[in-house]
């Protein structure tokens, strides 16, 4: 009896020996692959830097390329280019206008009725659609038909009122979110597209002569009078409440900008006409580039994959349409050098399956278990991770939007240098700039992104004060405007009516 217990429990000692092997011997190897993944999320933490000194530099870069592209054409990757809008709205502006937006993403169509007093703006109507993706690569034809379709559904629900106390065509302004090289206030020829349209028989085009024909064909009683960049029709939405509004910038699909120059600035452009002695260029920073910025293997990738390679370097970091296949991009190298995300799911394989909404739910999720994370994994084919690892996707999510976000504000900065309002100025021109130093400065600001993303305002408000400092940073209002680029052109174009238009010579 006593050998048997001896054997027994010996046996017993064995088996718990060999099951505590296997266990550690896991645990190890568990240890070594997390190990692994921190040292790769270390890796994207350093590739992703943005510090302070690298951000100054891209200021100044951003501050001398401006200055090229307003010397001349082609003398940077910065259009800076022509708007012919010299005069922003104020506020007096009196009459029933309408716009339609093209964005990136979606489409609106606005009407709005301006009593002559900034209290009396009224949007009456507004309708925002998702842009068919079908539409991304289609015809010319097919496509301002489609928005010429879509105008006709809106003025036919408006009833009879509206259009009969004018007796006149509706004036309609076109906010166009795309490089158009403009000939005059009410119209441009297209550039080239971006953020994934490939419209091939366009480029050359000019875009408010498209939309006008689709609109003539259906018998619309429509004037496309005005041919507006969305960042023009965000900073006239600005003017109009705040004339201290100097500049404006668009981070929705993409990203971009436009401010106010002195004319005499703008040397490229020899005779510009103008009544105010300032134009509003439009800068189309999106395409900006300079060996400062943090460019790692996954925007190499990204931009190899695109449609537009080797163009839109910076909007490829900031834009919308960016941030989350940025996001995928990290996940999938991290599940296919580990094995934390368990198989490789070939969802995640598919670009542009991640969307910027799901990566800021995923960043701004504040539940205990990080829910919203897990959920969202599993769309993307990854089913079941632990917690640490939902928490490793936050943090890829945050390393890339502080990234984004941070470019944005040396993005801004860089105008405000341009502008000597960024407190920079050299100690010869102090004194007498120093007034001008502490004037008031609002820069508009539009889009999903902006609007949607709160941790991406408050990394782009850090930074902005990081890099102005405190005392200059109190003095830049960043001023949300929600539809501001399709209702500001609503007000441009009502102000272009009252105000004379200026032509290049
Ligand atoms: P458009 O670019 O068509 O003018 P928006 O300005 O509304 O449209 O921007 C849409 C973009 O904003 C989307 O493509 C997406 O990238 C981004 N976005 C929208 N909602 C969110 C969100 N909740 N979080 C982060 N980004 C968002
Ligand atoms: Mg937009």
């Amino acid at each position: 009896m006593g050998r048997v217990l001896v054997i027994l429990t010996t046996a017993a000692a064995v088996v718990a020996c060999s099951v505590a092997t296997v266990m550690v011997r896991r645990r190890v190897k568990r240890r070594r692959k997390w190990r692994k993944v921190v040292g790769l999320l270390k890796e994207l933490e350093e590739s992703f830097e943005t510090p302070l000194g690298r951000l100054r530099q891209m200021v100044d870069a951003i501050a001398v390329e401006m200055q090229a592209g307003l010397v001349s054409e082609g003398g940077s990757k910065l259009k800076m280019l022509l708007t012919f809008v010299d005069d922003l709205p104020n506020g007096s502006e009196r009459g029933t206008y309408y716009a339609l937006h093209l964005g990136g993403s979606y489409f609106r169509i606005i009407r709005v009725h301006l009593g002559g007093q900034r209290s009396s703006l009224e949007v009456q109507d507004i309708e925002r659609h998702s842009i068919p993706t079908s539409l991304l690569n289609s015809t010319s034809e097919v496509l301002f038909d489609f928005l010429a379709s879509s105008l006709q559904r809106f003025i036919e629900k408006e009833g009879h009122e509206s259009i009969s106390s004018q007796d006149v065509k509706r004036e309609l302004a076109f906010t166009f979110s795309f490089p158009v090289k403009q000939t005059s206030l009410s119209s441009g020829v297209l550039i080239k597209w971006t953020k994934g349209f490939a419209i091939s028989e366009m480029a050359g085009e000019d875009i408010a002569e498209c939309l006008q024909g689709a609109v003539d064909r259906r018998g619309l009683d429509i004037h496309v009078a005005a041919l507006v960049n969305d960042t023009v029709g965000a900073l006239s939405y600005g003017h109009y409440h705040d004339p201290d509004t100097i500049a404006a910038v668009v981070f929705g699909t993409g990203s971009n900008a436009c401010y106010l120059e002195r004319t005499d600035a703008i040397i490229k452009c020899q005779n510009p006409r103008t009544t105010s002695g300032s134009m509003v260029v439009n800068m189309e920073w999106g395409n900006f580039w300079s060996s400062r910025l943090p460019r790692t293997s996954y925007d190499i990738e990204l931009d190899a994959e695109s449609l537009n390679s080797n163009d839109m370097g910076f909007e490829k970091m900031i834009g919308g349409m960016y941030l989350g296949d940025i996001v995928r991009r990290v996940i999938l190298r991290m599940s296919q050098e580990s094995d934390i995300f368990g198989p490789i799911s070939s969802i995640l394989s598919t670009p542009f399956v991640l969307r910027t909404n799901s990566v800021s739910a995923m960043h701004e999720d504040d539940t205990p278990e990080l829910h919203e994370v897990a959920t969202i994994l599993k769309h993307l084919g990854v089913p079941k991770v632990p917690l640490k690892v939902r928490k490793l996707v936050v943090k890829i999510c945050d390393v890339v939007t502080r990234r984004a976000a941070r470019l944005a504000a040396a993005g801004i900065s860089g105008i405000l240098k341009k502008l000597g309002r960024d407190g920079s100025v050299g100690e010869g021109r102090r004194r007498s700039s120093d007034k001008q130093m502490m004037r008031r400065t609002v820069v508009a600001v539009e889009g999903g992104l902006y609007s949607n993303y709160r941790m991406f305002r408050e990394y782009m408000d850090e930074a902005l004060r990081d890099i102005l400092g405190e005392d200059v940073a109190r003095q830049v209002v960043i001023k949300a405007m929600e539809d501001g680029s399709s209702i500001g052109s609503a007000l441009l174009l009502a102000s272009s009516h009252s105000v004379r238009t200026i032509s290049n010579i």
